[in-house]
């Protein structure tokens, strides 16, 4: 599974070249799901591009708002539904930076939607517990907003190191495996039903570096951010990864 979040990043005119650059460069898919996270307001241009060129790209949202109503500036998980996405990325450690979203509203969201569409919940750690070893106490409380929860559909988890994102830096691919295999280990532990996540790492992941991350075992997939706002980068990591999960 490879995602792409663009962030507030784009226009109709980046859009036309993304796909150009994407068709020109993409080899044959096995199926492995290909999603993009647009801003909000080119979700449904995403989706008809792609619809139009047969492609299997999914389309998806960078959050929800956990209701609907009085709530100037904010997107239902209604309206996300009524807009052709199949998935929406929870928790970005931007959201909860920029917009100071907390584990109780990032449970309200996975709530819900999980029954309605697929949700992405990225986690992470920041450089200073890092630094501290205190990277899977850090995990562990963020993941704690899906406890005793039951999964009757797919649940995703991104680990995005906050320390990673958009700075060049990555952790050790094989670091990256244990966390993985880690955060695998509580959600199971903690969801009623014994959930078995699909687990994507991002942060900084490019096509130089996507192979080293693809080639461990319980690394499922990435969510890319800026390499994903081209569309010749973003279809070698897709490459990468058909090449090397099938
Ligand atoms: C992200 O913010 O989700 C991300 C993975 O960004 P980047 O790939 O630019 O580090």
């Amino acid at each position: 599974m490879i995602v792409a979040n663009w962030k507030c990043n784009g226009s109709k005119t980046m859009i036309d070249a993304w796909f150009k650059n994407y068709i020109k460069d993409s080899e044959e898919s096995n199926g492995v799901f290909i999603g993009i996270a647009p801003p909000t307001i080119y979700i449904e241009r995403v989706a008809n591009i792609a619809k139009k060129k047969s492609l299997q790209i999914k389309t998806g949202s960078q959050d929800i708002d956990i209701s609907s109503g009085a709530r100037t500036g904010a997107i239902s998980i209604e309206m996300i539904l009524d807009n052709n996405c199949y998935f929406s990325i929870i928790g970005h450690s931007e959201r909860r930076e920029l917009f100071s979203e907390n584990n109780i509203e990032i449970r309200q969201k996975i709530i819900k939607i999980m029954d309605k569409t697929l949700p992405i919940l990225c986690v992470g750690e920041t450089l200073e517990d890092n630094k501290k070893d205190f990277t899977k106490d850090v995990l562990r409380e963020q993941l704690e907003v899906i406890n005793n929860l039951e999964f009757n559909n797919k649940l995703v988890i991104a680990y995005e190191p906050v320390w990673a994102i958009g700075s060049g830096l990555t952790p050790d691919p094989k670091d990256i495996n244990e966390i993985h295999k880690f955060i695998k280990d509580v959600v199971q532990s903690n969801t009623n039903n014994s959930a078995n996540p699909s687990v994507l790492y991002g942060g900084s992941v490019n096509s130089a570096n996507a192979a080293s991350f693809f080639n461990e075992d319980y690394v499922d997939g990435a969510l890319v951010g800026g390499a994903a706002l081209d569309g010749s980068s973003f279809a070698e990591i897709v490459n990468l990864f058909n090449g090397i999960k099938q």
